[in-house]
C-alpha cells in the first residue's frame, strides 16, 4: 500500500476540533474592502444608519476590519454540531476515472436539509436577531436555498421569517417553497402588492416574473417599516463571509491533520460567500506571507461579474434602497439570459473578494453551462453525490485542472468547495439531458448597456 492511501476517503474532525472562532480575513488585508455608502449622500454608512436595516451585532461584524478572530457563540456552535463538521472527501474515484496524478479533495456542504452551505450564516444571523429581542427577519430568495436555510434557522430560534421569493421560482419551483413553509416561513412571490416598491415595479413592468434585486428591495422595505424586524442577506456581505469561514477553518484543520498542503483552491462564486469562507484561512496565510496558494473563483459565462464586470460602486438591489457597495459588477439591472439554469445569477460580487481579486491575490474563470452540467454528471457517476448546478462550476474547473496535471505529470493537490446538492434542480438537469440548454454569452454591447446605469460616485 502506498503512502498516499493512508489518507481516508473522508477526513472528519472530532467535535472538539471544530472551530471556536470565525476568521475575519479583512484584518489581514492591506487594502481593506471599500465601505458601504449611503445611496443618498454617498457618505460611508454609519453603524447607526445600518442598524435601521440590519441586526446590531451583525452591523458590528460588517464594519469590523480589525479583529482577526471573532468568537462563535456557544448556541451557534451547538447548532453547527447537528450537521458539522462537514466531511473533507478525497475524490479517489474521480481521480482514478480521470487518470490524473493530481490529488483532489472536496469539502461537502450539502449534508443538511437546506442542501447547501447557506445554513452556516443563516443560523448565525437568526441567533443575533433573537439575542437582540427581535420578532423576526425578512429576506429574499431566488431558487430558494437561502430562504430554506433561513427558515430552518428561524424556526430553531422561534423567530418569524418573511421571505420574498422571485415570482418565477415561486411558481416554477414549488418544492423549496414548501420546504420553507414546513419550517414556518411566510413566503410571498415577488414583486408583490404588499410593498410600495413592489407596486411600483409592477406598475412599471406589468407581468414581470421578478428578480433577486427586486425581491431584496421588498424585503428591506418590510424590515424597515415593521418594528421588531430586520433584514438579513445570505451572501455578498462581509458578515456572511465571516460566518462562512467555518468552511475554510474546518478544511484547513482536516488537511493539517495529514500534513496536506493544497496547491490550488477552487470555488464557485455567486455573491462570493462560500468561496470567501473556503479560502479565508488560506488567504490569511497568503496575505501574511506565510504560504502561497492558487485560488480560483468560477462563475457562469452568462453572469460573468469578475471576468467581464467593472470594479465600481453599484446598487445591491433594483429598487435602489440598499447601501451602495464597491464590487465587481455587471450593473444592478443585469439579468442573465432566460435559458441560464446554473444559478450564481447575482449581478455583483462580495466587496472582500472584489478587493482581493483587484489586488491580484486570486484568479477568476468563467465556464459555459453545458460544460458545467457535463462535469456534474461525470462527478455524480463516480463520487455518488448529485451536485447542485452552482457547485458544479467548481467541479468543472477542478476536473480541468486535474486533466492539465495528467498532461504535465504534476501531482498537484486540488481542493474545491462542493457547496450543495441538486435534488431540487432536476428541471435544469432535464434541460441538459433533452438538449434544450444553450450557452448564451452576453455580448460586449449588452454588458456596456447595463453599465450605463451605474451610479456616479
Ligand atoms: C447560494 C449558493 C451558491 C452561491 O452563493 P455564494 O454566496 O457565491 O457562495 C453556491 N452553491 C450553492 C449550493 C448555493 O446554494
Amino acid at each position: 500500500m502506498s503512502e498516499e492511501k493512508k489518507i481516508p476517503y473522508k477526513i472528519y474532525l472530532e467535535e472538539s476540533e471544530m472551530p471556536q472562532k470565525w476568521y475575519n480575513v479583512r484584518a489581514d488585508m492591506k487594502n481593506k474592502p471599500a465601505p458601504l455608502l449611503n445611496p443618498g449622500t454617498h457618505e460611508p454608512m454609519t453603524a447607526a444608519e445600518l442598524e435601521g436595516v440590519f441586526c446590531q451585532e451583525l452591523v458590528a461584524q460588517e464594519l469590523d476590519n480589525e479583529n482577526p478572530y471573532i468568537d462563535i457563540p456557544q448556541e451557534i456552535r451547538d447548532f453547527y454540531k447537528m450537521y458539522r463538521p462537514s466531511p473533507l472527501v478525497r475524490a479517489y474515484c474521480l481521480e482514478e476515472k480521470l487518470g490524473t496524478p493530481a490529488k483532489i479533495y472536496y469539502k461537502f456542504e450539502g449534508n443538511n436539509t437546506s442542501g447547501s452551505h447557506k445554513l452556516n450564516s443563516a443560523i448565525a444571523q437568526a441567533y443575533y436577531a433573537k439575542k437582540q429581542g427581535l420578532k423576526g427577519v425578512t429576506t429574499e430568495t431566488g431558487a430558494g436555498q437561502w430562504g430554506t436555510a433561513l427558515s430552518m434557522a428561524c424556526s430553531y430560534f422561534d423567530l418569524d421569517c418573511k421571505v420574498f421569493m422571485v415570482k418565477v421560482s415561486y411558481e416554477q419551483k414549488p418544492f423549496r417553497r414548501e420546504v420553507m413553509r414546513v419550517y414556518g416561513a411566510d413566503v410571498t412571490p415577488s414583486p408583490s402588492e404588499t410593498t410600495d416598491v413592489g407596486k411600483a415595479i409592477l406598475a412599471a413592468h406589468p407581468g414581470t416574473t421578478g428578480s433577486l434585486g427586486c425581491a431584496i428591495s421588498e424585503a428591506v422595505e418590510v424590515a424597515v417599516k415593521n418594528p421588531g424586524y430586520r433584514y438579513v442577506l445570505g451572501s455578498v456581505l462581509n458578515q456572511v463571509l465571516l460566518h462562512q469561514s467555518v468552511i475554510g477553518l474546518e478544511t484547513k484543520a482536516a488537511l493539517d491533520k495529514y500534513n496536506i498542503k493544497p496547491d490550488v483552491i477552487i470555488g464557485c462564486a455567486g455573491g462570493g460567500s462560500n468561496l470567501g469562507g473556503l479560502i479565508a484561512p488560506f488567504m490569511g496565510e497568503k496575505l501574511r506571507g506565510e504560504a502561497d496558494y492558487r485560488i480560483i473563483a468560477v462563475e457562469p459565462a452568462s453572469c460573468p461579474s469578475f471576468t467581464r464586470g467593472v470594479y465600481a460602486y453599484d446598487f445591491c438591489d433594483t429598487g435602489m434602497v440598499c447601501p451602495l457597495s464597491k464590487m465587481y459588477t455587471l450593473g444592478s439591472d443585469f439579468i442573465p439570459s432566460a435559458n441560464h439554469a446554473g444559478g450564481l445569477r447575482y449581478h455583483g460580487m462580495s466587496p472582500v473578494l472584489s478587493q482581493l481579486y483587484d489586488d491580484g491575490l486570486m484568479e477568476a474563470v468563467s465556464v459555459e453551462q453545458t460544460k458545467v452540467f457535463e462535469a456534474a454528471e461525470q462527478f455524480a457517476r463516480v463520487e455518488g453525490i448529485l451536485p447542485a448546478p452552482e457547485s458544479s462550476h467548481a467541479i468543472r474547473v477542478a476536473i480541468d485542472e486535474a486533466l492539465k496535471c495528467k498532461e504535465t505529470g504534476e501531482e498537484k493537490t486540488i481542493v474545491f468547495g462542493l457547496t450543495g446538492t441538486g435534488y431540487f434542480d432536476m428541471v435544469a438537469y432535464e434541460k441538459f439531458h433533452d438538449g434544450q440548454m444553450n450557452d448564451y454569452i452576453p455580448t460586449d454591447e449588452e454588458l456596456a448597456e447595463y453599465r450605463k446605469h451605474l451610479p456616479q460616485v
